[in-house]
């Protein structure tokens, strides 16, 4: 295997104004089928998880608790200032308050802003989006009918979701250091085997995208890690070692590269890797036998603003056409 795209398609730099591309609709009949076998696993707590005893989750605010922004906050009580000439004083602490919030410098951020941050997110979600969207949130609440699973990195510029403008319902996401996929173990690989066997037999996504991006700094760790057995780390490198056919071709083939040229082909390679360990599952060979399912990589650069996608002929199927 190697990076050369196949079939694939590149873009570069994209505007403000490009990037009105099409949004992808949502499939009217989003019922998972699962939905209708006869006995469904139970997945999903059927309580809220503010309803955990108080000892493991503490909720200090509810999306009901606090409508109205600051801003808002501060002209109601202005407001109330003129109405009400007795509660000036109150009032008028009241905003003093509010203003010192206001002004506290982004980055020094006190932990109990960060729960406000969490908050306000929350009630723009649900303002903007959640009570905006009754169809699309109608749909999602009977079950979930994906396309895509996705595998990308855990790095917090990465977010598939908002690179490629999925929508809730249309890709199933594992994220973890180095958008790396495991081989087929049932007791090494648990978690990320359980994700593949979900989206491929009970969700029956059509297409497996694994994800790498620039400046990956799990792949940095596997170009750098001597990975000689002596490890520094209780986790990672066991985990990036699993890129090791990667490092090896990138290291013969770009040997005279300088370290930084070798990590950027190494965060293409590793995603072929991972392509191919989606072999070793059973169940993702015979989607592809039978042509349900597709396996893509992709390369998103968050420096130059460019996105990659190729496909692999593992010669069961004809070329993946994108
Ligand atoms: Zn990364």
């Amino acid at each position: 295997m190697s990076t050369a795209s196949i079939n694939s398609w590149c873009l570069t730099s994209l505007s403000p104004a490009q990037s009105s591309i099409k949004r992808a609709a949502l499939r009217p009949s989003i019922v998972a089928s699962l939905n209708s076998s006869p006995s469904p696993p139970n997945l999903i707590r059927n309580q809220p998880v503010l309803a955990a005893p108080a000892p493991v989750i503490n909720p200090s605010w509810r999306e009901d608790m606090a409508k109205q922004s600051y801003e808002e906050a501060v002209e109601a009580l202005k407001k109330l200032l003129i109405e009400k000439e007795e509660l000036k004083p109150v009032a008028a602490a009241k905003v003093e308050e509010i203003r010192a919030q206001l002004s506290t410098p982004s980055g020094t951020k006190p932990a109990d802003d960060l729960t406000e941050r969490m908050k306000d997110g929350f009630i723009f979600f649900k303002r903007e989006k959640y009570a905006k969207n009754p169809a699309l949130y109608g749909e999602l609440a009977k079950g979930q009918s994906p396309k895509y699973m996705v595998f990308a990195c855990s790095d917090s510029r990465v977010c598939p979701s908002h690179v490629l403008d999925f929508q809730p319902g249309e890709a199933f996401v594992v994220r973890n250091v180095a958008n790396i996929v495991p081989p087929f173990d049932q007791t090494k690989y648990a978690g990320v085997g359980s994700a593949v066997e979900y989206a491929v037999l009970h969700l029956k996504v059509s297409t497996i995208v694994v994800i790498g991006h620039s400046a990956c700094g799990g792949i940095k760790g596997l170009m750098s890690f001597p990975l000689d057995g002596n490890n520094s780390t209780d986790f990672i490198e066991e985990w990036v070692k699993l890129g090791l056919p990667a490092k090896k071709k990138v290291l013969s083939d770009y040997g005279d590269l300088d370290f930084g040229a070798q990590c950027t082909y190494c965060e293409k390679e590793a995603v072929n890797v991972s392509l191919g360990n989606l072999l070793t599952y059973p169940f993702v060979r015979d989607g592809l036998v039978k042509k349900t399912l597709s396996l893509k990589g992709g390369y998103y650069d968050f420096v130059k603003g460019s996105f990659e996608l190729w496909g692999l002929d593992f010669g069961l199927s004809p070329s993946l056409s994108v």
